[in-house]
């Protein structure tokens, strides 16, 4: 043909077979959709018709502070010393004359208690001379105050102040991603996956849920897939089985030795 070039490599190619996209992958979708996140969230509620949060508070100011003490420390180690410090400072006029010094003393068994009690002072601080004493209930004024991020202020709108946040801690994060609820790279990923995937009605009770099923069940070493109540409809594999059923069952013959230092 005049003025046409011929090109090698695809005049040889069957016309009636295009070549594959090399950009498209055929995998099965990381989320798990609208109504198998309705019954996730079903069967969870069930488990837990009420679920709380086991930190112990008895207002928004001690709420506020049990919060952001639980930061890398677990609420059990958390509810041990506030037992004490809420006993003797339960609102921000007594925290700030009971002084760092006296908050570290009660605090001294939480990771990071050091920097805890600076920031339990200066947000009690804050509180009195910006906030008249009383923890505000939108985000950004929650989030002005010292050692109160994304996650503590969604606690405490959800937990004090009855919004239907959904704060992502290391539990939520697990679970979200395992079970394909909401994968996502960060906190933020995660969280806005949520407020996609959650249901209206079960949003309120999402954050409690999720960390309930974490702590309880998907534990972080090891998830105990055997009694989950959504294994059905979960995306992690492979599940784990039962321990019970396995050593009834013994070692399998065909297993290879265990390498070491894995
Ligand atoms: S099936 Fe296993 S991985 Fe999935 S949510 Fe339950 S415990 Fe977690």
């Amino acid at each position: 043909m005049r003025g046409a070039k011929c090109d090698l490599n695809t005049s040889i190619m069957p016309r009636d077979k295009p070549l594959p996209s090399p950009r498209k992958k055929s995998r099965a979708p990381r989320t798990i959709g609208l109504t198998r996140a309705t019954e996730l969230y079903e069967a969870l509620a069930q488990d837990r018709p009420e679920p709380r949060t086991e930190l112990n508070f008895t207002s928004p100011f001690t709420l506020v502070v049990a919060v952001a003490l639980s930061a890398q420390a677990t609420d059990v180690g958390v509810n041990k010393a506030t037992a004490e410090l809420f006993a003797v400072a339960d609102t921000p006029e007594k925290m700030v004359a009971l002084g760092e010094e006296g908050v570290a003393e009660h605090i001294r068994t939480i990771g990071l208690w050091r920097n805890k009690a600076r920031n339990v002072i200066a947000l009690s601080q804050m509180l009195i001379e910006k906030f008249d004493g009383v923890v505000p209930s939108t985000r950004d004024e929650l989030q002005q105050l010292p050692g109160v991020g994304r996650k503590t202020a969604n606690v405490v709108l959800n937990e004090a102040f009855g919004v239907p946040t959904i704060a992502v801690d290391t539990h939520v994060f697990r679970v979200s991603n395992r079970t394909g609820l909401a994968p996502g790279k960060t906190p933020e990923q995660v969280e806005a996956g949520l407020e996609r995937t959650t249901p209206k009605q079960f949003k309120y009770g999402a954050h409690h849920w999720l960390i309930l099923h974490g702590r309880y069940v998907c534990k972080a070493q090891t998830p105990e897939c055997w009694h989950c109540a959504i294994a059905h409809l979960c995306k992690y594999t492979p599940k784990t089985p039962d321990p019970a059923t396995v050593s009834k069952l013994g070692p399998r013959s065909d297993a290879s030795p265990r390498k070491t230092g894995m």
